[in-house]
């Protein structure tokens, strides 16, 4: 007994469901960023605003103990245990902190930024595990297995779900998506910090604050903004989580075709597949093993749900 087509079909509803979950989870971390980001903005020019306007020049004296506290209150916010890429990055602001009272803004909106990034970290790691556990517990429900297919199994998601899994990707250039995360938050504080750079320069009053830095229709609008800024990092971040988890189940379908000794293999589509995909099905069966064999989503692209299944008899 191995999975049918329509199985592997349901399947993907399941796993298109549960990512909707965690897209939701990395929304509401993103959205909260958003909303601190604002907050910090309007303290900032609450202090340095001379006749309701801020210009870079407001900004330029050295940072006192009273400054401080615009920093302070986000800097402790952040979770004790910090990990190297967010360590390096939090003692980079504060470094910048010291350079004047506008490097002190863009240090705190940079401790935001770690705040939100580490809990999307979080997300993301705990999107894996959930991944492994439950591509385990579909196999076992509907494969017959041995003892040994199912240690096999066993020994293979240990060793998926251990921190410094990478997973084979065909090419040299994959960043892996602890790296991509970070360089997205770094890419992230650096818009914003220009977006506010380029508020300064024409004098920013509240009402910008309100219409320009964090507008209602962010998308809408022709020049960058915070909440644009945010939500480019959110759909990476999405990206990620997804073409994380489906890597992982199919190391793990990987495995079950090994253990079963599959021949052949038909690719299985997501609903509203693209071209690509549909290409993809239509070119198969695939013989197993052969690396000219496509896997998903590595062979076909990021955020790919699609599932293989065996097509022929087992030997
Ligand atoms: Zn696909």
């Amino acid at each position: 007994m191995m999975t049918t087509v329509k199985q592997e079909k349901q399947r993907i509803n399941q796993l298109l469901s549960r990512d909707a979950k965690t897209d939701e989870n990395i929304d509401e971390i993103y959205n909260e960023a958003v909303d601190r980001l604002r907050s910090v903005v309007n303290q900032a020019f609450d202090k340095y605003a001379v006749d309701g306007v801020l210009v870079p020049a407001n900004l330029h004296k050295k940072v006192t103990r009273s400054d401080m506290l615009l920093l302070k209150r986000q800097y402790e916010k952040l979770p004790d245990e910090l990990e190297l890429p967010e360590i390096e990055r939090r003692d980079n602001y504060l470094a910048v902190s010291q350079t004047s009272q506008r490097g002190l803004i863009t240090a705190t909106l940079g401790m935001v930024l770690i705040l939100a990034t580490h809990k999307v970290v979080s997300v993301i790691k705990k999107n894996n595990q959930t991944a492994v556990n439950d591509e385990v517990h579909y196999i076992q429900q509907n494969n017959d297995l041995s003892k040994t297919q199912r240690k096999r199994i066993r020994t293979k998601a240990k060793q998926i779900k251990s921190p410094n899994y990478e997973s084979k990707d065909s090419s040299d250039l994959s960043v892996p998506w602890l790296d991509r995360i970070w360089l997205d938050h770094d890419k992230m504080r650096n818009r914003i910090d220009s977006t506010i750079n380029d508020q300064l320069k024409q004098g920013m009053r509240a009402e910008d604050i309100a219409d320009k830095l964090f507008p209602e229709n962010a998308e809408g609008m022709r020049q960058d903004n915070i909440p644009k800024a945010i939500r480019d990092a959110s759909v990476s971040a999405k990206r990620l989580a997804r073409t994380e988890a489906a890597t992982r189940e199919d190391e793990l379908t990987e495995q079950v075709f090994k253990s079963k000794k599959v021949r052949y293999y038909d690719w299985v589509t997501e609903p509203g597949a693209c071209k690509k995909c549909l290409a993809i099905e239509a070119a198969g069966p695939y013989k197993f093993g052969d690396p000219d064999s496509p896997r998903p989503p590595v062979d076909s692209h990021p955020n790919c749900r699609c599932r293989r299944v065996p097509t022929e008899e087992t030997e």
